[in-house]
């Protein structure tokens, strides 16, 4: 069904823009952990070839362009939100390509690379308490935004239902077109919850008996960047628990593990989401007998590079 390399990339011409560039990234066969799931396919979304790195590309695009769209985003608007950093990068990518400036709400936290990848892409970063995480993000660009109106144009990722289709409308039939509607199980992160609701909505659209599984850390204080531990955070207006057949808990030390064996046995920089997208997918693939089992990697590895947990042996 697929080629050599096991992906699926499509054309793209010359002279495209950077929001031309987002999406249609490489379904990859995971083939060396397929060896430890005997008549289970294991695939996941290498969403890092996204041109800002990471699957928030998506769902960024979205609500810009729906933003100009409806006459909220106009020039002279700042775009303003609150990001765990990806996000971030994707209207810094987007708002510099369209010509808006961009500040965001950023934990102090965040990781130093993320941080430059930002200022370097020009944005504004406002500093909010790490003790606080997103939310403490997610509160300070209401305060910003609610004491001027005018000045901001706020996409409100938690809340913003361009966010899941973003998903619905690309990575959903993405992956129904890789694996020639194949698979059976779906396996996502829960970070605003776009990229399950959206995906999961299409995928369960196009084939009812498709099990969709949700993953989110296994307590309030993780490491599992990007990811919301649901029951302890604000939790985001799009997400609807009920759309999940399953929601498995992945602690942050099995996500380190992943990233380092997904790096070491099968080549793919992945960043510590994707540990535990792959941790959990591999939960559901031991379980079955026979299966198509797709999941997604939200971003690579560079913004991680300096965290200690890549020098312990596997
Ligand atoms: N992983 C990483 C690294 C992320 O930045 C995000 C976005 N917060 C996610 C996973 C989760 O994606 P979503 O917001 O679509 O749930």
């Amino acid at each position: 069904m697929f080629s050599s390399t096991d992906c699926l990339v499509l054309d793209r011409s010359a002279g495209s823009s950077v929001v031309d560039l987002i999406g249609r990234t490489p379904l990859v066969r995971l083939h060396r952990f397929e060896r430890e799931t005997p008549g289970v396919e294991l695939y996941a979304k290498a969403e890092w070839q996204n041109p800002g790195g990471s699957v928030k590309d998506r769902a960024a695009a979205r609500m810009i362009l729906e933003g100009e769209a409806s006459g909220a985003l106009t020039h002279g608007r700042t775009i303003l939100d609150a990001t765990s950093g990806n996000t971030g990068i994707a209207y810094a990518t987007i708002g510099a390509a369209r010509g808006y400036a961009v500040t965001l709400c950023v934990p102090e936290n965040a990781s130093a690379e993320r941080k430059l990848i930002l200022r370097a892409l020009g944005a504004t970063l406002v500093f909010t308490s790490p003790l606080e995480g997103t939310d403490g993000a997610i509160r300070e660009a209401r305060r910003m935004h609610a004491s001027d109106p005018d000045r901001y144009f706020y996409p409100d990722q938690y809340n913003n239902d361009g966010n899941w289709r973003a998903h619905y409308d690309t990575t959903g039939p993405e992956i129904i077109e890789q694996t020639s509607g194949r698979l059976t199980h779906f396996v996502a992160g829960l970070g605003t919850s776009g990229t399950f609701m959206g995906t999961g909505r299409r995928l369960r659209a196009f084939n009812p008996g498709i099990k969709l599984i949700s993953v989110q850390p296994d307590g309030p204080m993780h490491g599992l960047e990007g990811l919301k531990h649901m029951e302890s955070a604000i939790v985001p207006g799009i997400y609807d628990p009920s759309l999940a057949d399953e929601d498995l808990r992945i602690d942050t030390e099995s996500a380190y593990v992943m990233v380092r064996r997904l790096a070491r046995e099968e080549g793919l920089l992945g960043g510590i989401s994707s540990g535990a997208a792959l941790a959990a997918t591999l939960i559901v693939a031991r379980r079955l007998r026979a299966g198509v089992v797709v999941t997604v990697f939200p971003d690579g590895a560079e913004k991680y590079l300096s965290e200690p947990f890549w020098h312990v042996d596997v």
